[in-house]
Formats: structure tokens, C-alpha cells, sequence
């Protein structure tokens, strides 16, 4: 199978799909691989490193698309691409369709078959090619929370974990999934006082036993929430439906409770975001202000962090990509179920019920 991997064109955007050792795996068992040119620099790996290990590299996204069977990204299309598609082609990557109604139109359109890094399941119902972004965008959370909170950003001029003598900042963690599992560790790191909500009360059973002492767990319900919110320094909106729009959790009119100088940075905004208020900014500009309170809501997080980034995510989506190459998707599909599961689209049809549900489209 030919195998492409594009240089990402996302706004602030330094992650690549693959890493050489994936090149090296997939080009000894006889597939090609075609790098774009330049693709691997912003996460600090060179073209001569893809070309060494087996690699074809390609001065131009249009000679990647044009040639490959199988194109591996890391964010969804963005509109230059959307002309590069073709028919037939399978694209896997994070695609987020439930949040853009234009781009899912716009993809569907093209004849692709798409292939979602965020709804393909694992083994134990888990979502495996989520996990590493959202453990990377749970501990950054924290990190550009706390910076948020410093006056000169228009924060409130806390600092989270207080100092002997005065009160350590208050975080509330909306959703203790994996997002909120690791901004809890690392806000409990710091010294804050942090509660942790979720539904799930298995979940919050078993965040309760591995939890420090610093960190309470508590019923995500209306008034909970509306509670918490008056406390709060700094809110991480974490929650997800697998495949929807996320929740609104908190209403435009909840920001009137809220401290004067409180940051949400809403995680979750990939999905729609949890907050009303919410709407997806860049890391280029990633914060803006709505009723004194600063919103922090960056669709690519981890993206600013590629060195970590680029290796957590390519540990876990070589395995699918080398099943797919060597099998077809089919087979794949077969021998490991979780891969249909990924499929969003295939032959013009929508495949995910979610996304379908979400936009009034034929499922
Ligand atoms: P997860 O499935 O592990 O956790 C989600 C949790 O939300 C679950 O425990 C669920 O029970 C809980 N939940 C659902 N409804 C709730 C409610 N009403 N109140 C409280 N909790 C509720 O998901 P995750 O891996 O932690 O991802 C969370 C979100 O972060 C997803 O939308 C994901 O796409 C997003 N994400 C964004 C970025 C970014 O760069 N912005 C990066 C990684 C992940």
C-alpha cells in the first residue's frame, strides 16, 4: 500500500503522523511511504531521518495526495485540502466531524473513506488513539490555567498553589476522564484545593482511591456545578460523549457567579465545548474575555508541545496503520473490531451514528 503523510497546514500546528521508525516498519513490509517535504521539522525530526529509514520524500502536499492509498494526518482536512481528497482514498486522522457541520459535508462529498483517530475502540471499549492527546491536553490544561490566572493575562493574580498563610487557588475539573484525570494530578501537584465531577460514579469511585489527598471527587449535577463555580479560580471543561457534541454544562448566565478574573480553558472544545460561552480560538490567540471571565479554548492543544505530542500519538496509531496497510481495511476490520469503529464515512455514507445524528444525515 502507498502510505502519505502530509505536513500539517493547522493554524499553530507542529505535530506529525508518523515517526521514522514508522516509515522504517512499514517500507520492510513492503509498502511505500511518501513524507511530505519539512513535514517532521516543527516536532524536531528532519527529512533526511524519514528518507535514511525508507521514506519517499515529496515537495508538495499534492504529490502526496495524488499517489497515496492511504493518507495518515493529524488534524482534520482544513479547507485547502478538502480539493486534494479523492475518491476511495482512505484518510485517518482526528476529525471532530459532531463540531463542524461544514467540514463533515465538505468530506463527505469528496468519495473519501474516513477514518476518525478519536472513536476508534480498543480492547476494553477504551478509545486508544485519544488517550495520549487527551493525557497531553489534561497536564497542559493545568499549565495554561495557571498562566491565564496571572494578572498581566487578565487573570485574577492567583497563584495555584497559594503560598504558607494564604489559600491555594480552587480548581474544578468538569469530567474525570482522562483529561480530567491528569489535570487533577497535576493541579493536585501544584499545591491547589481541586474537586473532580463526573456522572459516572464508578469513575469517581475509582479517582477517589488514586486521587491525593488534595483533590475531592463530586456528583456532576446542575446545582453542584453552579456551586462550585461560584468557588472557582480556574474550571477545565473535560467531559465527552464519544462522537456528539459535548454537553453545555455551563450557561452564559453562569459566568455572572463566577469571580471576576476566573479562566476556563474548555478541553473539550474539539467536540463543541462544554461551556456556552466557548468558542475555538488558536495558540496564536488563545484567550478572549466574556464577562470578566478569560476563556482559554484551543482546539489543538498538544500541538504546542510536538516533541512530546508527535511520539505519544504515533506509539499508538502505527499498530492500526501497519493492520491496515498489510490486511486492507477490510480484513483489518475483521481481525481487530475497534477499527470500524473509526470509520466515519465510507462510499459517501455516514458511518458514525453520532455524527450523523448530530447534522439530520442518512445513517
Ligand atoms: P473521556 O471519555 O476519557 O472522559 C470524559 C468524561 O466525561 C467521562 O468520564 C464521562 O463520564 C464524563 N462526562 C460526560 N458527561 C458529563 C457531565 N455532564 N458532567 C461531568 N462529566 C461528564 O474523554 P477524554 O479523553 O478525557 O476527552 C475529553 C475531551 O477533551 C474530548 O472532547 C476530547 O476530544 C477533548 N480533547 C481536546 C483536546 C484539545 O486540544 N482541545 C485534546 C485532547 C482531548
Amino acid at each position: 500500500m502507498i502510505v502519505g503523510v502530509p505536513r500539517e497546514v493547522k493554524s499553530d500546528e507542529y505535530r506529525v503522523a508518523m515517526l521514522p521508525v514508522g516509515a522504517e516498519e512499514l517500507t520492510r513490509a513492503g509498502h511505500r511511504v511518501l513524507v511530505e517535504q519539512g513535514a517532521g521539522l516543527e516536532s524536531g525530526i528532519s527529512d533526511e531521518q524519514y528518507a535514511v529509514h525508507g521514506a519517499e520524500i515529496l515537495s508538495s502536499p499534492e504529490e502526496v495526495f495524488s499517489q497515496a492509498e492511504l493518507i495518515v494526518k493529524v488534524k482534520e482536512p482544513q479547507a485547502d485540502e478538502w480539493p486534494l481528497l479523492r475518491e476511495g482514498q482512505m484518510f485517518f486522522t482526528y476529525l471532530h466531524f459532531a463540531a463542524d457541520e461544514e467540514l463533515t459535508r465538505e468530506v463527505l462529498d469528496t468519495g473519501v473513506t474516513a477514518l476518525a483517530y478519536e472513536t476508534l475502540r480498543g480492547v476494553k471499549g477504551d478509545l486508544p488513539c485519544l488517550t495520549p492527546m487527551s493525557e497531553v491536553a489534561g497536564r497542559m490544561s493545568i499549565q495554561e490555567g495557571a498562566k491565564y490566572l496571572e494578572r498581566p493575562h487578565q487573570g485574577r493574580g492567583v497563584l495555584l498553589g497559594g503560598v504558607p498563610g494564604v489559600a491555594p487557588a480552587h480548581i474544578v475539573v468538569l469530567g474525570g476522564g482522562i483529561v480530567g484525570k491528569n489535570a487533577a494530578r497535576i493541579a493536585a501537584g501544584f499545591q491547589a484545593d481541586v474537586v473532580l465531577m463526573d456522572i459516572n460514579i464508578e469513575r469517581l469511585r475509582y479517582l477517589e482511591d488514586i486521587m491525593p489527598a488534595n483533590v475531592n471527587t463530586l456528583f456532576s449535577d446542575r446545582h453542584n456545578i453552579r456551586e462550585q463555580l461560584q468557588r472557582a479560580d480556574l474550571v477545565i471543561g473535560a467531559v465527552l460523549i464519544p462522537g456528539a457534541k459535548a454537553p453545555n454544562l455551563v450557561s452564559a448566565e453562569d459566568l455572572k457567579i463566577m469571580k471576576s478574573g476566573a479562566v476556563v480553558v474548555d478541553v473539550c472544545i474539539d467536540q463543541g465545548g462544554c461551556f456556552e460561552t466557548s468558542r475555538p480560538t488558536t495558540h496564536s490567540e488563545p484567550t478572549y474575555v466574556v464577562d470578566s471571565i478569560v476563556h482559554y479554548c484551543v482546539t489543538n492543544m498538544p500541538g504546542a508541545v510536538g516533541r512530546t505530542s508527535t511520539y505519544a500519538l504515533c506509539n499508538v496509531t502505527l499498530p492500526y496503520i501497519r493492520e491496515i496497510a498489510n490486511k486492507g481495511l477490510q480484513s483489518a476490520c475483521d481481525r481487530v473490531p475497534g477499527i470500524i469503529e473509526a470509520v466515519n464515512m465510507h462510499r459517501r455514507c455516514v458511518t458514525n451514528q453520532a455524527v450523523a445524528e448530530t447534522f439530520g444525515l442518512s445513517y
